[in-house]
């Protein structure tokens, strides 16, 4: 069996979805569809962001009656179009005097996904079946995922030979009250159905050809990724690069099932393939898969002679960020010395207080702060065990003339993450692209 996500390009007219249905009828192990919202067309924004526009209306004291019209002429224009049976207008009314009488956000922000499934059953002649009634959150909000996953698959299971269209996006809390997951988190739907049901393969279907070897904003026409591993994926998704939602890996990923990223204008193209570590097949000769990074960083750089003889010398450095409520990305650690690398964000109107404690616990010989930092991760399961690969590297940077300000590599060799300042961001990348693919 497969599982198919849509995302909200893939939904957005009347055109796209026909595209979408005849890549689902084409295949008959594509029985378990989940959909985004309707998403961008012709200069209008997402469903999900007129959604979200309705509920701020109404706190801000007015009716979104006139916002919500826009949602309503969206799904009606699309029905139309379609030439489907199917009328919406009671819907459309209950949901409006909901976020009237002071819905929740996440309540405004589920109802495209809701009203999308019921359109996409209808043109596929699937069962529509509510996320609200399978996925479940607990009171705090968290996901629960060990309940929602027997009961999805008690509940899905029986449903293999009708096909079926979920929602993607949302759940309920055992109160009753819709809960969503965070922007993007249709793909986390997919993802969980198709670790319940034991699907074969999770397809993502997009509206690119798959992940790129960089952002094709820094260089042009990247080559595609064909095949990368789990946790590459979490290396270079939690580094800035953004297919797909950094959660969604983690419910196949349990059960072993590969995702497919697949272009819905392009359904020919293999896309990437996301497969456990242990069937990875290799780049093609490629040394490195990807890299990825992000700009504004902030590093905290400690020197203390003897620091590694000091007992408790880095919990007392974390405690003090824990006391902010600050949470660290990087450590990278010299015999005396100890970095913290947190995003700049993070330490807004925190930094003078976090550098007068950690003097004042750490008693360092000295503490200095590096703002505008770049930290630029390049990532691979090839670079380990091969020589050469850091000598490429941090050659390529100083060809391009880039001062590499800090070094980390994680112990599993999957990667080699270089700071940099924010002014050498896209000239690093292009460096290290240019090095190993050209
Ligand atoms: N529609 C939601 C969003 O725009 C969720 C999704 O598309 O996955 O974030």
């Amino acid at each position: 069996m497969k599982v198919c996500k849509f995302g909200g390009t893939s939904m957005s007219d009347a055109s796209s979805i026909i595209r979408s249905a005849n890549i689902v009828k084409s295949d008959p192990m594509r029985k378990f569809v989940i959909v985004s919202a309707p998403g961008k067309v012709n200069g209008e924004e997402k469903i999900t962001d007129m959604l979200i526009n309705c509920y701020e209306t109404v706190k801000k004291g007015a009716s979104c009656k006139t916002v919500f019209s826009k949602v309503e002429n969206r799904f009606n224009n699309i029905i139309k179009d379609l030439g489907l049976d199917i009328d919406l207008t009671e819907k459309f009314a209950k949901i409006l005097l909901n976020i009237d009488n002071g819905a929740s956000k996440d309540y405004a922000a589920s109802r495209g996904e809701y009203l999308m499934a019921i359109v996409f059953a209808k043109v596929l002649g699937y069962e529509f079946v509510d996320a609200q009634d399978i996925i479940k959150f607990f009171p705090d909000k968290t996901f629960d995922s060990e309940y929602t996953n027997d009961y999805v698959s008690k509940v899905l299971n029986e449903m293999k030979n009708t096909g079926v269209v979920v929602p993607g996006f949302y759940g309920r809390t055992p109160d009753g009250a819709i809960c969503t997951f965070s922007r993007g988190g249709s793909d986390v739907t997919g993802s969980i159905i198709a670790r319940a049901i034991k699907a074969d393969l999770y397809e993502n279907w997009t509206d690119v050809n798959g992940f790129m070897m960089c952002d094709p904003r820094i260089v042009q026409n990247p080559a595609k990724i064909n095949v990368l591993t789990y946790k590459e994926l979490r290396e270079l998704s939690y580094m800035g690069a953004t297919v797909l939602h950094p959660e969604s890996i983690f419910p196949v990923r349990r059960a072993d099932i590969p995702i497919n990223i697949k272009n819905t204008f392009e359904p020919e193209n293999s896309g990437t393939m996301i497969v456990p570590s242990k069937d990875y097949v290799g780049q093609n000769g490629r040394i490195i898969t990807g890299i990825a990074g992000k700009k504004d960083f902030t590093a905290i750089f400690i020197e203390k002679s003897m620091m590694n003889g000091e007992l408790g010398f880095a919990r007392k450095a974390l405690s003090v960020l824990e006391h902010y409520d600050v949470s660290i990305e990087h450590m990278p650690t010299g015999i005396d010395t100890l970095s913290l690398v947190i995003e700049s964000c993070n330490l807004e109107g925190k930094l003078d207080h976090v550098l007068a404690r950690l003097q004042a616990i750490l008693n360092p010989d000295h503490i200095e702060v590096l703002e505008h930092l770049s930290m630029i991760a390049t990532v691979g399961h090839g670079m380990s065990k091969r020589k050469g690969t850091a000598a490429k590297l941090f050659g390529a940077l100083y060809q391009a003339g880039i001062n590499i300000k800090m070094i980390d590599q994680g112990s599993s060799e999957l990667n080699i993450i270089v700071g940099v300042d924010n002014s050498d961001f896209e000239k690093a990348i292009e460096a290290i692209y240019n090095a190993f693919v050209k």
